[in-house]
């Protein structure tokens, strides 16, 4: 079948005799046989199991490890394809799911590098790898094990416990690469264990690299216990192969899961964070906070949403879902007070003390869930608002803070989205009170089918 459009989350479309079939794996233009992995009455999914033509705009990807790494879904698009998909999803989900009256769409924002384009990238280290099924298949009938002491890469899709062994990836800039290689390299020469999740033993589990645009960069390696001897010799070797990175760290996790949100990393050199600069604001960066993964297209984004508010100077502005506030400092110089509200205690303290180490005096941070701190009282003691900036998660708000917006009615709301489905369910409840002003996507995320949106909203005259 003819795959004629893009749907959401990175499938394709086909339609036959009144069907739809939402397609892994294809672009608008292929010809494909597919294999339904989902079969209702007016709608079925699949994956592609044959390619009959390809689409004519197709481009050869540039990652040896594409379509095996589930990281960057798009290469086979030309760059400039990837945005135009990109541009039409936005328009045609705030349309469909809106349904209220949209201004037109300002041409996305592409990025001026499509690779080396994240500060942060975060490898597996683990004892069993992704096998191809072909090559498992035959590994098998030779009796061979599909186990080995250890890899260092990305978790193949939807699989836990197996890891694509990554030669190059090109979305972090040097030494991204060799230093993942050189940590498997030395475990392995050092018979050192690799972490096997599914027998929960083993000590090498992963590394988060952060590299800034300031020069400074941050390696933490998360292993799975205590062990002296096995850090000081590795991170003496990483010291010595790397001297351009200015601060390592390695988190001990003993629990099941990957996460270490509640975990305390240890300083083992360095001043164990680093520092990001957007225009002329310095933000600080520990081994867990958060912060946007694209520094260009993050300074792109917050200039967006510093003209959707269209500041004067006399301005109380809120950041909602404020992180660690980086859209209300990078605000602050055109406004009288900024009030952020998160629910991350770490990143509240990161926004406080990134408004410290910018010398910004009128911003004020809270903790708390957005629904529970942003009451009637809240907004009187605080200050009425005159722009509310809203940046939730990929949910989009919840119903209750969309109606307290309501009540409170300020002039302007900007509304930053990774979500544009959400994000029109969303805009549908304002309508009643708020027009749609400026929609701007940004691209943050080339080859993958990631899309930010900011809209701008404004109070109805009644
Ligand atoms: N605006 C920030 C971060 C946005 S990410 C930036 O540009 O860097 C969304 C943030 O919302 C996260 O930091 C998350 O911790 C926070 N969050 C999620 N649910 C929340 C809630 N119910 N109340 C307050 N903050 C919430």
């Amino acid at each position: 079948m003819l795959v004629q459009n893009y749907a959401a989350e990175g499938k394709s479309i086909a339609r036959r005799e009144g069907k739809v079939f939402f397609i892994q794996g294809a672009v608008p233009g292929d010809v494909v046989d597919i294999q339904l992995t989902r079969n209702k009455k007016d709608w079925a999914e699949g994956e592609v199991i044959h390619f009959k033509k390809y689409a004519a705009e197709r481009t050869e990807p540039f990652c040896q490890h594409f379509g095996i790494c589930g990281g960057c879904q798009w290469q086979m698009l030309p760059y400039k394809e990837q945005l135009k998909y990109k541009e039409q999803q936005v328009a045609d989900q705030l349309q469909r799911i809106s349904k209220i009256p949209l201004p037109g769409i300002n041409p996305i924002l592409g990025c001026d590098e499509i690779i080396h384009y994240r500060n942060k990238l975060e490898y597996t280290f683990a004892t069993r790898p992704f096998i191809p099924k072909e090559i498992f298949r035959e590994m098998k009938m030779r009796g061979d094990s599909p186990e080995s002491a250890g890899v260092g890469g990305f978790h193949a899709k939807g699989m836990f416990d197996k890891i694509v062994e990554i030669d190059v990836c090109h979305l972090q800039s040097p030494p991204t690469n060799e230093i993942r290689k050189a940590v498997v390299h030395f475990c392995l020469m050092h018979k050192i264990p690799f972490y096997d999740i599914k027998k929960q033993e083993g000590w090498l589990r992963n590394t988060q690299i952060r590299i800034a645009q300031t020069g400074e960069s941050m390696v933490n390696i998360i292993v799975g216990f205590e062990h002296e001897d096995w850090v000081e010799n590795l991170f003496t070797f990483l010291q010595q192969t790397f001297p351009q990175i200015t601060t390592w760290l390695y988190t001990i996790n003993e629990k099941r899961n990957d996460s270490i949100a509640d975990l305390e990393p240890i300083i083992f050199s360095g001043r164990g964070y680093i520092f990001e600069k957007l225009e002329h604001y310095q933000y600080k960066i520990g081994p867990k906070s958060f912060f946007q993964t694209n520094t260009k297209q993050a300074e792109k984004l917050y200039r967006v949403v510093r003209d959707f508010s269209a500041l004067k100077g006399h301005e109380i502005i809120y950041d909602l879902y404020c992180g660690t506030g980086s859209i209300g400092l990078f605000l602050s110089n055109k406004a009288k007070h900024i009030i952020g509200v998160e629910l991350i205690r770490e990143a509240v303290d990161d926004a406080i003390e990134n408004a410290r180490l910018n010398h910004i005096e009128h911003a004020d941070f809270f903790q708390g869930d957005v629904l529970e701190v942003c009451d009637q009282t809240f907004f009187e003691k605080q200050g009425k608002p005159d722009v509310i900036i809203t940046d939730p998660p990929r949910a989009g708000m919840h119903e209750s803070l969309v109606k307290k917006l309501l009540e409170i009615a300020a002039p302007k709301i900007v509304y930053v989205s990774c979500n544009p489905a959400t994000q029109a369910r969303d805009l549908a409840l304002l309508a009643d009170q708020y027009e749609v002003e400026k929609i701007q996507p940004v691209d943050m995320f080339p080859h993958t089918h990631h899309i930010e949106n900011v809209v701008s909203l404004t109070l109805k005259e009644i």
